[in-house]
């Protein structure tokens, strides 16, 4: 049995600026309006022989989704990316910590963004494919108690008519 969740009409969107080092027209800063679409495959089970209840998982997407709304997204370990006074060997999320903005740069291209106005994150990209990634092993994370789920998948959409799907068996 498997539960879906529709991102466009349960709410679960983010708007949220980012770009694709070195891609041909992806490589500027651009914007997209994003929803995340679920899918839950597992036995039903429990007193109202749920897979798993629709509230128990609105809410941490959601949570994902208010994470990166609004914001510049960043994987910090793309190839392509070089960050300012950072060794990109030893890079972790933590060593962004010391300073108050991102400065990095992209072949002769230099960006500086206030942290504010920032979410990195632990990927190599912030294309559909990776982020659909990320919000599988986030809910994958959330959800590892509930043994009777076999497995989670995600879509991440840039809009309308483009998306992408990774799924995770358990
Ligand atoms: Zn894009």
């Amino acid at each position: 049995m498997k539960i879906l969740i529709n991102g466009i009409n349960a709410n679960l969107r983010f708007s949220a600026a980012h770009l694709i080092p070195t891609h041909e027209t992806c490589g500027c800063i651009h914007g997209h309006s994003y929803f995340v679409d679920i899918e839950i495959e597992g036995e039903k089970e429990g007193k109202f022989d749920f897979v798993v209840d629709f509230k128990d998982i609105k809410p941490i997407v959601n949570e994902l989704c208010n994470s990166l709304d609004h914001k510049f997204l960043i994987p910090i370990f793309n190839d392509n990316m070089d960050f300012k006074d950072l060794d990109k060997k030893n890079l972790s999320m933590e060593s962004f910590d010391k300073f108050g903005s991102v400065q990095f740069k992209i072949d002769s291209k230099g960006y500086t963004i206030p942290k504010e106005d920032c979410v990195l994150l632990p990927l190599k990209y912030t294309s559909a494919e990776s982020l659909s990634e990320y919000f599988v092993q986030k809910l994958s994370d959330a959800l590892k108690d509930k043994t009777n789920i076999k497995s989670i998948s995600a879509c991440v959409n840039e809009g309308i008519g483009q998306g992408a799907m990774f799924t995770k068996e358990l």
